[in-house]
């Protein structure tokens, strides 16, 4: 099977992984991305770097975007102007009612839609070590086959376009769980006067032990924290975990309040675009400090 031609936009932590993989796999890469440079500085992996979307597009089989968000994602699909019947890998996280958006957009352009949101952060992303939570028609999975496999160690096809999203928010909430409950334990035990390796040293190995968890404990604890999963955009998808519960009909008690913390350490933070979402224990940090 020869590889389709991929246009990613979108290189911004994610997509520059993802463009990695794709190389890896000799999938021809077209990309582009708002910030140029970023999209310049992977021409090394050989994917050609264009200076528009439409330019990026032109002659792709697949359009993947990896944008922040979903009004993101619909201006560049707009402004990319890929011919009807072009595959729309759409692999932002939107959300639910972005993704019915982004369904209404896909039939407006007459685009096939593969909603396809993934799991993982930017090691796996650049590892091709991705969960692809794949949505859309049955067809489109033996022809989008190289290009998942380049770029996810598994994928999970959940049904029609728009369920991968749905899935999506159900193990985003997770992670804010994860992330969350990680910070309050560590601040907790610093508020304790407890050194918090020891919290980390009491679960280790155990049913409560994640490596997620411990990955974010060690930059809290380090008081660094490089960007993974920045901290804005998972407090983005943490507002859509909220309205994807409420459009449930499952309380949003739990989730508010992460957003809550998450909103905290936004303010105290001198630059929170710039920081991981472990940064998020600042918003556990107590009143006057
Ligand atoms: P990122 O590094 O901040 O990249 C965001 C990308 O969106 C950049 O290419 C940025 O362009 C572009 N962008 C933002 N606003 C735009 C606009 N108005 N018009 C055009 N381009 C715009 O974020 P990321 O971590 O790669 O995340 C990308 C998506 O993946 C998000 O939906 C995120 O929720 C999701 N995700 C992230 C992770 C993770 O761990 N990082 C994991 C799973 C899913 P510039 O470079 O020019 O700013």
């Amino acid at each position: 099977m020869t590889n389709p031609v991929v246009a990613v936009l979108g290189t911004g932590v994610m997509g520059a992984g993802m463009v990695q993989s794709l190389r890896r796999a000799e999938v021809p890469v077209r990309m582009w991305n708002r910030n140029g440079d970023k999209a310049r500085a992977l021409t090394g992996t050989g994917a050609e770097a264009f200076d528009s979307p439409a330019e990026a597009v032109a002659g792709a089989d697949v359009v993947l975007t990896m944008l922040f968000d979903v009004d993101a994602a619909i201006e560049v699909v707009r402004q990319a102007q890929a011919p009807a019947g072009t595959v729309w890998l759409q692999c932002s996280t939107v959300g639910v009612a972005g993704a019915d958006r982004i369904a209404e957009v896909a039939e407006e352009l007459g685009l096939v839609l593969v909603d396809c949101p993934v799991l993982g952060t930017r090691q796996p992303a650049e590892q091709g070590q991705l969960v692809m939570l794949a949505s859309g028609p049955d067809e489109q999975r033996e022809p989008l086959a190289p290009l998942l496999d380049a770029m996810g160690r598994r994928t999970v096809w959940a049904g029609e376009a728009g369920a991968g999203s749905r899935l999506k928010m159900a193990c985003n909430a997770w992670l804010v769980s994860i992330s969350v409950g990680t910070a309050q334990s560590v601040a907790l035990a610093r508020g304790l006067g407890v050194d918090p390796q020891l919290f980390l040293d009491a679960v280790d190995g155990g049913p409560m032990d994640t490596p997620y968890a411990k990955l974010k404990a060690g930059n809290m604890l380090a008081g660094e924290h490089p960007v993974s999963f920045g901290l804005t955009g998972a407090t983005k998808d943490a507002r859509l975990i909220r309205s994807a519960l409420q459009l449930a009909g499952v309380p949003d008690l739990f989730d508010a309040a992460a957003v809550a913390v998450m909103e905290r350490a936004i303010e105290r933070l001198p630059d929170p675009g710039a920081v991981d979402l472990s940064a998020l224990i600042e918003g556990f940090a107590p009143d006057g400090d």
